[in-house]
């Protein structure tokens, strides 16, 4: 490839929406430009990184045993309607009418098409198991679409459905997935961590997030100093405290306390710690009422309770359910639950007695509530938010808060699509029973873009031999000098004739802004060929991830750039 033909132009400056490195980088290198929020063309460069990726992806998964198929972008409603995920997703799901007035959505995953499928041509449990994916552009609308390439609304993933008999079945195939992934990481050359995962929208079971290390990244996890304990924060489950022994108990005596609608109101009124405050959440989880008990210095996991009450919908009181339910909002307190109230106490509660909480009444709190004399718990669980320093639940360490990018996400799903979609096998007995299924994403735009947050510098991109668009580009730095013109273009036949993916600079721009954009677009090697050097005959060559320069003999130039991007990482 010529750079005077290449389609694309790179930018000097830093365009002032890109937030994230990778976005800044990838359209600064002419990778993708933006159609609108969240939607991208993918320039040549750009898509020949994601071929890379994607011929990675499709490597692995061959060799794990999965086929290739295509699923269709555009899908019915019903099936995800059936399967209460059309309302789970909420107006993430881009929705769409045909002309006809039949409801369809542009697919953010598949499990539906694929448990259809697998059920309508392999009946029996002789034909099972069978794994088979897709790489296919996938659509979610987002409401904010923001850094570039990591949270968009059309995205390239590659997924991928298991099928078995049964449970052991699942397991096994899960077992499979896991260890293709961590293949197809490691040779993108990412730096990641296998974190037990929240399931989400997706449903199911076990789950875990390859999750690439990234300050940029939204999704948290946490990490033990120990090594043994790695958990997605919504997943997230510290150490129990230790309980309290219950003595002591004073009696529950009702105080005034003007103006103090929350808890560091009455911390601050009654100048004790919000740890000894007892707060009341209230929640409607299909029209009953929840409360969950937490110590007033820790938030609840919304996401926990969800998943208790899965899939019946759960949502937080507003205001008018306070006032609808007779409760006081900001003066809540336990004992005044009626037997219809779901009551779940954090683990924190039974780290505590003689609570402050609310005297269900304007204006009043209560001192000395205690669990048992003053009010019952229904069910002890963990309900709480994570937070940095937890103890870690396996060693009771303290845990640390890390950002990253998810790039994979495995799931074992069970029989949560095939039962309501009647997505059945005949077994040995002759007896119908759901498939047992698994559902494997990964994200292979989203690869592209966590590569770049982990490789680049202040000059470029730095690319790993594995993903580049082109292993080597020759410079050449002398336009005017017709001995340099023709010995890089010498070199660049003969890198080509070696097999290298190879560009040559022929553009009429300064040495300057060639080194600059070599730098930039992060070729693993670069050979510069200027005048001074080939009347010394020698050529320069570079190694971009180490900055590392040496000089090569002009005739041997092109052998010592193959070992060179020998040596490349
Ligand atoms: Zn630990």
């Amino acid at each position: 490839m010529r750079l005077s033909q290449l389609f694309g132009r790179t930018l000097r400056e830093d365009p002032a929406e890109a937030e994230a490195s990778s976005h800044r980088l990838l359209l600064r290198g002419a990778f993708f430009r933006q159609v609108m929020a969240g939607v991208y063309t993918t320039m040549p460069l750009g898509l020949r990184t994601m071929r890379k990726v994607e011929a990675i992806v499709r490597e692995e998964m061959d060799a794990s045993g999965a086929q290739e198929l295509r699923m269709p972008i555009v899908l019915p409603a019903e099936p995800w309607k059936t399967t209460g995920r059309y309302e789970a997703y909420g107006d993430t799901l881009f929705k769409l009418q045909d002309r006809h007035g039949r409801e369809l959505i542009l697919g953010p995953t598949q499990e539906e098409v694929a448990a259809a499928l697998v059920a309508a041509e392999f009946t029996s449990y002789r034909d099972l198991p069978v794994n088979i994916y897709q790489v296919e552009w996938k659509y979610r609308d987002e409401y904010r679409p923001r850094f570039g390439l990591l949270r968009v609304r059309e995205f390239l993933m590659k997924d991928a459905y298991t099928f078995d008999r049964d449970e052991e079945g699942m397991v096994a195939s899960y077992d499979v997935m896991m260890q293709a992934y961590k293949r197809v990481f490691d040779r993108c050359g990412l730096s990641y961590a296998i974190v037990e995962a929240d399931p989400g929208t997706i449903g199911g079971g076990v789950n875990h997030e390859f999750m690439a290390h990234s300050d940029v990244g939204e999704d948290l996890y946490v990490s033990c100093s120990n090594g043994d304990y790695l958990a997605d924060t919504e997943a997230a489950r510290p150490r129990p405290p230790e309980p309290v022994a219950q003595d002591g108990l004073e009696p529950m005596t009702k105080i005034n306390t003007p103006d103090a609608a929350t808890i560091d109101a009455v911390s601050a009124q009654l100048g004790r710690p919000a740890s000894e405050m007892l707060k009341n959440v209230l929640f409607d989880a299909g029209g009953r009422t929840v409360a969950v008990l937490i110590a007033g210095d820790r938030e609840v996991n919304e996401t926990k309770l969800e998943r208790r009450f899965f899939p019946t919908p759960v949502r937080r009181f507003e205001d008018a359910d306070f006032a609808k339910r007779g409760y006081v909002k900001g003066y809540v307190g336990p004992h005044g639950f009626g037997e219809d109230v779901i009551v779940i106490a954090d683990h924190s509660i039974a780290a505590g007695k003689n609570w402050v909480t609310g005297a269900n009444e304007v204006d009043h709190h209560v001192t000395g509530a205690n669990e048992g004399r003053d009010f019952r718990v229904d069910e002890v669980a963990d309900m709480v938010q994570i937070r940095e320093g937890d103890p870690c639940p396996v060693c009771g360490q303290p845990l640390r808060i890390e950002r990253s990018i998810v790039v994979g996400h495995i799931y074992q799903l069970g029989t949560r699509y095939s039962e309501p979609l009647g997505s059945t096998f005949i077994d040995q007995e002759g007896s119908p029973r759901p498939l047992w299924m698994g559902s494997h994403g990964i994200g292979i735009s989203r690869i592209v873009a966590a590569v770049v947050e982990q490789r680049h510098d202040e000059h470029g991109i730095v690319w790993p031999r594995a993903l580049a668009p082109y292993e080597v580009c020759v410079v050449i730095a002398t336009r005017d000098h017709e001995v340099a013109v023709a010995e890089a273009e010498r070199i660049y036949r003969e890198l080509a004739e070696r097999g290298v993916e190879v560009v040559i600079d022929d553009r009429e721009e300064s040495a300057g802004v060639k080194f600059a954009d070599a730098d930039l677009v992060g070729y693993p090697v670069q050979v510069v060929v200027g005048k001074r050097g080939v009347e010394g005959g020698t050529v320069d060559l570079k190694l971009r991830a180490t900055g590392e320069r040496s000089h090569a003999p002009l005739a041997g130039a092109s052998r010592s750039a193959v070992d060179l991007l020998g040596s490349a990482p």
